[in-house]
């Protein structure tokens, strides 16, 4: 498939979990793919290894979604190397549950830092770069509906990114840049299984709860991502869309 052909893409938290079956499903849809990690080179190196190996192209680039500067170094180096930009998915996040008598100010900044000002800075230097036929897809999710207890934080962090949706949609759009978010359930990841979640009590609940009766994997998300980065979803903005198995 090209419906992304001659688009550049970047993805943040791009080297495990949700973020690499962004990063492959973009460019097996024809994008050129900037491959963002933190800490997991390896993981990013193994992403863009993949994506090459199946005839398609992408860089792996290290940024702390928290530093203006590497921010700043990600999007120039999608520039230098391709010459434009049109596609920002903004996944890179962390979650840390706790009750509220345990949150502390340090899980607050953290995740806030991560999930909510990453995103900001990113978008803030991918604007002036971005024409009409722009997208930017920002991974919240269905907590923000769910409302699960002894998430405060987290979910504050993931309705900041709602909300940040909806005014930046109506910010971008008459210039022609659409921004969408996309609203995961639980997802099979590197991170739901370190956090536990896998195989928990937690999964079983959530399960019982789910009209589709499953929790999700990455390739129930990626899709998605690539039809809000096309010109197929050429009419669709400020959506936040639910992907979850019905579970809200
Ligand atoms: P994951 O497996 O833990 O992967 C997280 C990714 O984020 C990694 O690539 C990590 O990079 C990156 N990252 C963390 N801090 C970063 C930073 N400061 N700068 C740049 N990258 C950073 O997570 P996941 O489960 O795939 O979740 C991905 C996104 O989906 C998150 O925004 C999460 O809130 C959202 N989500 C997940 C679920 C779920 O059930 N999995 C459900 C709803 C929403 P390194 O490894 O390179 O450090």
């Amino acid at each position: 498939m090209n419906k992304l052909k001659d688009k550049v893409a970047i993805v943040t938290g791009a080297s495990k979990g949700i973020g690499a079956g962004i990063a492959r499903q973009l460019a097996a849809d024809g994008a050129k793919v900037v491959v963002n990690y933190a800490s997991g080179k390896g993981g990013a190196d193994k992403v863009v290894a993949d994506i090459e190996a199946a005839g398609g192209t992408a860089i792996a680039v290290g940024a702390d979604v928290t530093s203006n500067a590497e921010v700043e170094s990600l999007v120039s180096a999608a520039i230098d190397r391709f010459g434009r930009l049109d596609i920002v998915v903004n996944n890179a996040g962390i979650y840390q549950l706790a009750k509220v008598e345990d949150t502390t100010e340090e899980l607050y900044r953290k995740q806030f830092d991560i999930n909510v000002l990453g995103p900001l800075l990113l978008i803030r230097a991918a604007a002036p770069h971005l024409g009409k036929g722009g997208s930017i897809i920002n991974i919240s999710s269905n907590v923000t509906r769910v409302l699960p207890p002894e998430s405060a934080v987290y979910t504050g962090t993931k309705g900041a990114m709602d909300a940040i949706t909806g005014v930046l949609s109506r910010e971008l759009g008459p210039r022609g840049i659409r921004v969408n978010a996309v609203n995961p359930g639980m997802v099979e990841t590197e991170g739901t299984h370190a956090a536990g979640a896998i195989g928990s009590d937690f999964q079983a609940w959530y399960e019982r709860l789910t009209p589709l009766g499953r929790i999700g994997q990455v390739r129930d998300i990626a899709p998605i991502v690539s039809f809000l980065a096309s010109d197929e979803a050429g009419w669709v903005t400020g959506e936040i869309i639910l992907a979850s198995g019905g579970m809200r």
